[in-house]
């Protein structure tokens, strides 16, 4: 995609993520690979006040220019670009279910099968460090290992994802999670999913999806799974 075509892509998805309701007024940011570095949102401007135009380009050393500053969260941003090849976008949102239980300091655990869409058995959260440093990117960076989402203690939600469209479909289907997982810790003690069984769903979700069509079609002729 050419420079023009991923600043609007941005900007779609961060407006989408308001319209969703992951996101309100100017909090959450968003950031996508572009050739040596990486193009993010501006630090501070509600989504319904920025343009294409006023996206972000910095390069992996942090270089930037331009009329307005990257998002206060770039190191976090660029900490998972560098360290996760696999990843081409970065979404962070303060969504309402995933703050709360980042408030708790609680990982999510596998009360429900498509925790696994996370790509583990649980949701980590990182520990809490200050806003927009790198201690707080390199907590992410662990609590992200094997994964594609995470919650960042007293904080919020960040997920990565191989495009900005996955990345947004991702976000959403996390805040669900913790929704449902917040009302039933209300009622009672969730049932746990085991180990065991998470394994066959991580297995089962390598052939799920658009992508895994094709794949999927081929094994369906050979065996019932
Ligand atoms: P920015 O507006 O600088 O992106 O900051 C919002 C935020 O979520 C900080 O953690
Ligand atoms: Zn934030």
């Amino acid at each position: 995609m050419t420079s023009s075509q991923l600043r609007q892509q941005l900007l779609d998805t961060m407006r989408s993520s308001t319209s969703s309701g992951l996101n309100r007024g100017a909090t959450g940011n968003l950031s996508v690979r572009f050739k040596e570095g990486f193009l993010i949102t501006p630090s501070g401007i509600s989504p319904t006040d920025m343009s294409a135009d006023d996206m972000v380009f910095m390069d992996m050393q942090g270089k930037w220019s331009g009329d307005h500053k990257p998002s206060s969260e770039w190191r976090l941003h660029r900490e998972i670009l560098l360290n996760r090849p696999e990843f081409d976008a970065v979404l962070h949102a303060h969504s309402t279910f995933a703050t709360v239980l980042a408030c708790l300091g609680k990982e999510i655990p596998p009360f429900h099968y498509m925790i696994a869409a996370a790509g583990g058995k649980t949701v980590r959260c990182a520990p809490y460090a200050t806003f927009g440093t790198q201690t707080l990117a390199a907590y992410a960076l662990e609590a992200l290992q094997d994964r594609q989402a995470c919650l960042l203690a007293n904080h919020g939600l960040l997920v990565a994802a191989r495009d900005l469209p996955q990345a947004l479909a991702l976000a959403i289907e996390v805040e669900n999670l913790c929704e449902q997982y917040c009302h039933l810790l209300q009622i009672g003690t969730p049932i746990i999913l085991s180990d065991a069984e998470m394994e066959v769903v991580l297995e089962k979700f390598k052939g799920y999806g658009p992508n895994a069509v094709i794949e999927a079609n081929e094994s369906l002729q050979k065996t019932d799974s």
